[in-house]
This record gives C-alpha cells, sequence and structure tokens, in this order.
C-alpha cells in the first residue's frame, strides 16, 4: 500500500493527464453529434487555449534564459564538445527520420492510381524557390532587430505584379498620327513578411543567446552579474512552469475535445490521403518507439522505455499543442526532475532542439513530397530522391515549432523538384492530425537527444565539478 501511495504522489501529474486525455477523447465524440458552430467551438476550447497562451508566453525568457545561463556556466571546451556531440545527434537521427519516410512512401505507395481530388490553384504570388528558403533561413539566424526577433520571422515572398501603362507614343512614318499603345510591365517585387502566426524568431533568438553566453562565460568575473541575472530569470520561469502544470490537463482536456469536435468525419478521409496518413503514422511509430530508443540504449546501456515514461507529460502536451515550443517548458520539467538530466545540459540542449530539431518534420516532408509526386505520376530518380532528403531536412530545421509549420515550409521541397505547390492543398485534410504526432516525436527526439548528449559529455561535466569542488575548498 505504501509503494502504492509513493507511486500515486509520484505520478499524480502524469495521470492526471492521461485522464484528461481520456477524457478529452470522450467528450469530444460525445459532443459531435450536435454539430456545434465554428464560434461554439471555439467558446469550447476556449480552456485549452488559455493554456497554449500560458505556455507560449513563457517560451521566449525560457529560450534565452536558459541558453545564456546554461552556455556560460559551461567552459568553452565543455561546451563546444556538447554543441559538437548535439550536432551530430541532430543530423544523424534526422537523416535517419527521412530515410524511413522515403522507404514508407516508396513501400507503401499510397499515390498511385489517378489522383482523388482536384487542386486549386494560388494567386499571383510566386511559389519560394529553395534557394530563396535557404536565405532566409540564415537570414532568420541574424535577426537585424532582437526585439523585432521577439514577434518576427523573416520571409521572403516574391510577388509578380502585372503593371498596365497607358503610353502615348509619336508615330513619325503615319504622319503624326498619335498611336495609344499599352505597354504591359511585369514588376517583380521581393517582400518581407512576417512569418506565420505567432511567429517568434526563435532561430535567431538562440543563435543571439548562444553567442551571448559564450561570451559571458568568457568574461570571467567581469560577466557575474549577468549570469546571476539569467539564472535567476531562468529559475523564476521554472517556477511559473510548476504552477502553470497543474492546470496543464484541464487545458489539454480542452484542446483535444475541441479538436475532436471540429474535425471532418473520418469516413471522408479514404483512398490515396488514408493511405498516405497511414504511411506517415507508421513511419513515426518506428522511428519514435523504435529507432530513437534503440540509438539511446545503444549510446547509454539503459533502458530507454523507463526514460521515455518520465517524459509522457510532454509527450501529451505536444500531442494536445501541436508545437514543440509550446510544450518546451513541460519537457524541461520532466527532464530535470523526472530524468534528473544535469541542468548544463538540457538547459543547452533543449532550446536549441526544440527550434531546428524536427525528426517527425522530416519524415513527414519526405513522405509528403514524394506522395504528391505519385499522385502526379512523375517518377522520382535517385538524384531527385537525394534533394529530397536535404531539403526535407533543410525544411524540418527552417520550420517553427507551432502548429502545422512543416506544411508552409513544405514548399521548399517542392519546388527543388518541381512538384507543383498548390498540391499541398491535397494533404490539408489529415495536417491537424498528423501534425499531432510529428510534434510529439519531435519532442521525443529533443529529450532522448538530451539523454544522449549528457551521457556523452560525462566526462567533462565531472571535470568541471571536480574544478569547482577545488576552487570553493581553495576560497
Ligand atoms: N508543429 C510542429 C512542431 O511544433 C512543426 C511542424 O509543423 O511540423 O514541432
Amino acid at each position: 500500500r505504501e509503494s502504492a501511495r509513493l507511486f500515486l504522489r509520484r505520478n499524480t501529474f502524469v495521470l492526471f493527464t492521461v485522464a484528461a486525455v481520456a477524457l478529452g477523447v470522450v467528450l469530444g465524440f460525445g459532443l459531435r453529434p450536435y454539430k456545434l458552430s465554428i464560434r461554439e467551438v471555439k467558446y469550447f476550447s476556449f480552456p485549452g487555449e488559455l493554456l497554449m497562451r500560458m505556455l507560449q508566453m513563457l517560451v521566449l525568457p525560457l529560450i534565452v534564459s536558459s541558453l545564456v545561463t546554461g552556455i556560460s556556466s559551461l567552459d568553452s571546451k565543455a561546451s563546444g564538445k556538447m554543441g559538437v556531440w548535439a550536432v551530430i545527434y541532430y543530423m544523424v537521427t534526422t537523416f535517419i527520420a527521412v530515410f524511413i519516410g522515403i522507404i514508407m512512401v516508396v513501400i507503401i505507395r499510397p499515390g498511385k492510381g489517378n489522383r482523388d481530388s482536384p487542386v486549386s490553384s494560388s494567386g499571383n504570388i510566386e511559389p519560394v524557390q529553395a534557394a530563396d528558403a535557404f536565405l532566409d533561413l540564415i537570414r532568420n539566424m541574424f535577426p537585424p532587430n532582437l526585439v523585432e526577433a521577439c514577434f518576427k520571422q523573416y520571409k521572403t515572398v516574391y510577388k509578380k505584379t502585372v503593371f498596365t501603362k497607358n503610353m502615348t507614343i509619336s508615330n513619325s512614318t503615319s504622319n503624326l498620327t498619335q498611336v495609344l499603345q499599352t505597354i504591359q510591365e511585369t514588376v517583380e517585387e521581393m517582400v518581407p513578411m512576417p512569418g506565420s502566426s505567432g511567429g517568434v524568431n526563435a532561430l535567431g533568438l538562440v543563435v543571439f543567446s548562444m553567442c551571448f553566453g559564450l561570451v559571458i562565460g568568457n568574461m570571467k568575473q567581469q560577466g557575474h552579474a549577468l549570469r546571476e541575472f539569467f539564472d535567476s530569470l531562468n529559475n523564476a520561469i521554472m517556477h511559473l512552469v510548476s504552477i502553470i502544470i497543474w492546470y496543464a490537463p484541464v487545458g489539454i482536456l480542452f484542446l483535444i475535445a475541441g479538436k475532436i469536435v471540429e474535425m471532418k468525419d473520418l469516413a471522408e478521409v479514404g483512398g490515396q490521403l488514408g493511405m498516405y496518413t497511414v504511411s506517415v503514422i507508421v513511419g513515426l511509430l518506428f522511428h519514435g518507439l523504435v529507432v530513437l530508443p534503440l540509438l539511446y540504449f545503444l549510446v547509454t546501456r539503459k533502458n530507454p522505455y523507463s526514460f521515455i515514461g518520465g517524459l509522457l507529460q510532454a509527450l501529451i502536451t505536444a500531442l494536445g499543442t501541436s508545437s514543440s515550443s509550446a510544450t518546451l517548458p513541460i519537457t524541461f520539467r520532466c527532464l530535470e526532475e523526472n530524468n534528473h538530466v544535469d541542468k548544463r545540459v538540457t538547459r543547452f540542449v533543449l532550446p536549441v532542439g526544440a527550434t531546428i530539431n524536427m525528426d517527425g518534420t522530416a519524415l513527414y516532408e519526405a513522405v509528403a513530397a514524394i506522395f504528391i509526386a505519385q499522385v502526379n505520376n512523375m517518377e522520382l530518380d535517385f538524384g531527385q530522391i537525394l534533394t529530397i532528403s536535404i531539403t526535407a531536412t533543410a525544411a524540418s530545421i527552417g520550420a517553427a515549432g507551432i502548429p502545422q509549420a512543416g506544411l508552409v515550409t513544405m514548399v521548399i521541397v517542392l519546388t527543388s523538384v518541381g512538384l507543383p505547390t498548390e498540391d499541398i492543398t491535397l494533404i490539408i485534410a489529415v495536417d491537424w492530425f498528423l501534425d499531432r504526432l510529428r510534434t510529439t516525436t519531435n519532442v521525443l527526439g529533443d529529450s532522448l537527444g538530451a539523454g544522449i548528449v549528457e551521457h556523452l559529455s560525462r566526462q567533462d561535466l565531472q571535470n568541471q565539478d571536480a574544478e569547482i569542488g577545488n576552487s570553493v575548498i581553495e576560497e
């Protein structure tokens, strides 16, 4: 009985959260027959919207304070090594994810046969070329204005506008007859646009905070005040997280129920789209539950599933919010409190991971692009599949950790191999659902990555602990 009580005490939040998901599903399906209007669904999901807002509110100070403290508290050698391990992990796992996606879609061939649905074409905005999107990715790393980076991403749109000019031209040969001639001129404009909804330029803030943390770390005594400030800010934010976490189950319940109430009839998702959905789901499950845990086990020799057990609340929050950056506060808590990952590692690795490491998104982008090629009866050669793998990786790095960001960055992958961008409309109907699953995979990848990087950096961390111990004794 004592152990049952202990189990309940340790896992209260997880149990609440799991119960909230179950209740949300029941409530959602229970309300579907009543065919609520869009407004009624909005009112109904309001408690969920509030959770989303609370979590998003914390993301910005959390990213900046955790990165600055994380990096400034490591010596530059240790942070350099940790950074290299993290980048290797991100690259390897993202490529494996893309590879799994490609295998799935090539084996299952969801797009074979005649296409199911018609496609509407988009106005006069030119599709962004892969090269433009790459440049935007790099542009976003260096925001010209830090305050602006807190609420705006940079995104270039090429707009073609046709101007019609009436010009009067004197025609000498036809003896002073005035000829009215209309000249049409096409003007190409390059328009910087704010990013998709709530587009914090997390990438820019991550780059700035990392550099800032490095500099503060090197400033030794002079940087002390700033180090203390950001450390204290980080602790305060984590206290706020521990308050918000009480509300999380309620928010998740309504987020899930609301979505189930408003979703289209499942029966409509048949044929090619159904098989496409299956390809993405099987790929994500295989990557998240087999490949990543295996990698974790091979590196650390510890049980990956008990590590994943400690992450349950973060995973469910990702499922409920569709946003890896909104889930970030909860991911921090799960890793530090449940899995006891060193704070120097989580503070460094998690904000970077939530911004650039998105295995689920990369897998989905590859499947979606090849699916669209199949629907168009386009045979892809090896070079084109390789291009898709590279651009799917870039698109996952460029996607912000917000709902359905991956759908927007799909354009890069499609244009890189000459596929019609309007065909994105083919997959929109199921994207809300796949988005939740890929976000969960993204969060899982970041978290297992933190565990792996901690293991690989343990020697450096121990050395640093010993140095700090020595200096305390000397004092
Ligand atoms: N929603 C995903 C995330 O936040 C990004 C995506 O749309 O793929 O991780």
